[in-house]
């Protein structure tokens, strides 16, 4: 039986634990996958891509050798023709993600005929949960264990310890 590989793209700007979530559904309907970090997302980062995968990486240990963390650059369907995907993961949280997630889709399988796009959803506790959102709690000095992994909260500790004015991030 051939292997299916899964890609799962995103900013992960930083990696949170509805993204992991994601990845934990992700790897049950494949036998590889690969998280891949997009490198120049059109937003400006608040960590760098290197940063972004070390992130990723110390997050989705626990899940074993079939995850693999990779950044990468240019056209997501090059990429997945490159490491011969056969399914693209994104995540769906509520309707306001459908929109663009759908025109998204419909793009990237127009340019890669062959490729599947599956849309998951996580545990209802992660519906609200955004990157933005817990770098906005971060800032202001909240407590983001329960929403991010351990790494991640250290990363965000001494990121936001560091700025003179936590405002102006
Ligand atoms: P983008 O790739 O659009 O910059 P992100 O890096 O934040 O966005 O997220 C990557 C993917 O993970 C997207 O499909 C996004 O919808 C999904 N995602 C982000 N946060 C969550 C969450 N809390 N629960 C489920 N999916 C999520």
């Amino acid at each position: 039986m051939p292997k299916i590989i899964g890609l799962y793209p995103g900013s992960f700007d930083p990696f949170t634990n509805g993204h992991l979530d994601i990845a934990k559904r992700a790897l049950k309907m494949c036998d590889h996958l690969y998280v891949a970090v997009v490198g120049n997302p059109n937003k400006n980062s608040t960590f760098t891509s290197e940063e972004r995968v070390k992130l990723c990486e110390s997050s989705t240990h626990g899940l074993g050798k079939k995850v693999r963390v990779v950044s990468f650059n240019g056209l997501l369907v090059d990429y997945a023709r490159e490491i011969k995907a056969n399914i693209i993961f994104r995540g769906l949280r509520a309707v306001a993600d459908f929109e663009y997630e759908f025109q998204m889709a419909l793009i990237n399988r127009s340019l890669h005929k062959q490729i599947e796009i599956c849309f998951l959803v996580p545990n209802e506790k992660f519906i609200f949960l955004s990157s933005s959102a817990v770098k906005e709690a971060a800032k202001l000095g909240g407590d983001i264990r329960g929403f991010v992994p351990p790494a991640v909260a250290k990363a965000l500790r001494v990121r936001y310890a560091q700025s003179p004015n936590p405002s102006s991030r």
